[in-house]
């Protein structure tokens, strides 16, 4: 089978990280093109790449006829302009996430999908293909504990940058979280309350932690502690309550350790660490949907969902009161 041909706009932390997994990890594709706006950046990792030329646009790339699907790993900000550039040049794109920073913005990314025809997004949440997900999502839908009726999360990061603000705790770091409760109940968020407990002290000006929660369409209910500056490593915790048991994802860690009269285990030190294998399995199942033509996985509705979750949750966060979340009635297109 030929390789798929790949071009990467972004080159940044997460950019590299993918095209370190597109040409070391996985087979079946090559990297051909690469930009960024910071053009050093993008030269020197074309140059480290046997096939890749840089361009300096991302419009460029996208119109470049070696690529035939396309990364976009750049920033939010810039995701509507090339999902849609990509939309319109009939080509399969991974977006990471966020699809776009704004709900409108997401719609017009569906409407432009929903207009050519058939799927071409893919959205970067990566959690879909963790195992441990993976496992709950089977249990929830063998029947096991019955129908869900409330789920309990965690996110909690040992500490944020400088530049993290107390929105980036709703739409960088609980919108993991919003995308893969929707999922793993097969349910739409219908309303978000934000309360804000006590504040951890290290968190500086940093509304720290928060708690969030999220009311399904189903009545099933979900609360997300999520707490970025916990210091002892990078948790991520999820309780499924069913009507006749429940189902908790485990701690990562493949051994635990007895000594000295203590019970030991590792924690993550970061995202990276705690998700390598869901990322791995996310770019096989991307590659693999390109190569047939049948894309899968998170779709610009669940990017626009997602982003919408994100609004009432700031506003929440803001108003310090419960929000509905508007949705507009899901295009058939996307069942
Ligand atoms: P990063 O290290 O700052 O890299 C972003 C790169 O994109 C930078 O080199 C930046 O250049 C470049 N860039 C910015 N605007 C651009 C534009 N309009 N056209 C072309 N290049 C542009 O950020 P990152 O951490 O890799 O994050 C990138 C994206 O991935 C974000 O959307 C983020 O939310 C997402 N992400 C997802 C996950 C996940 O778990 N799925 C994890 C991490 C990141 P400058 O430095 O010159 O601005």
């Amino acid at each position: 089978m030929a390789a798929v041909r790949v071009g990467v706009i972004g080159v940044g932390m997460i950019g590299q990280d993918h095209i370190r997994r597109l040409t070391r990890v996985l087979a079946g594709s090559e990297v051909m093109a690469v930009t960024d706006s910071d053009l050093a950046r993008a030269k020197s990792v074309a140059d480290s790449l046997p096939a890749a030329r840089m361009h300096t646009t991302g419009q460029d790339l996208i119109r470049d006829s070696s690529v035939d699907a396309v990364v976009v790993a750049s920033w939010g900000a810039s995701h509507e302009e090339y999902v849609l550039a990509c939309i319109a040049a009939g080509k399969p794109v991974f977006c990471e996430k966020p699809l776009a920073t704004t709900q409108e913005a997401c719609l017009r990314i569906l409407e432009a999908e929903v207009a050519f025809g058939r799927r071409l997004v893919q959205v970067g949440f990566m959690r879909r293909y963790d195992p441990a997900y993976v496992a709950l999502k089977q249990t929830l839908s063998s029947g096991a504990i019955g129908a869900p009726l409330m789920m309990h999360c965690a996110h909690r990061n040992p500490s944020v940058p400088a530049h993290y603000t107390s929105d980036m705790a709703i739409t960088d770091t609980t919108v993991h979280e919003i995308d893969v409760v929707r999922w793993l109940l097969d349910d739409e968020i219908m309303a978000t309350s934000v309360l804000t407990p006590r504040r951890n002290r290290r968190a500086g000006e940093l509304r720290d932690p928060l708690f969030v929660l999220l009311e399904m369409a189903s009545g099933a209910l979900v609360d997300v502690e999520v707490s970025v500056n916990i210091d002892y490593g990078y948790d991520i915790r999820g309780e499924v309550v069913g009507e006749s048991g429940v189902a908790t994802l485990a701690e990562s860690n493949v051994i635990t350790v007895k000594r000295s009269g203590s019970f030991m285990g590792h924690v993550p030190v970061d995202w990276r660490e705690r998700f390598i294998a869901a990322y791995d399995a996310e770019f096989r199942a991307w590659l693999d949907s390109v190569e047939a033509g049948v894309p899968t996985g998170p779709s610009t509705w669940d990017g626009y969902a997602a982003a919408a979750v994100c609004d009432a949750a700031l506003a929440a966060l803001r108003e310090g009161r419960r929000q509905l979340v508007a949705l507009q009635k899901r295009p058939s297109f996307y069942d």
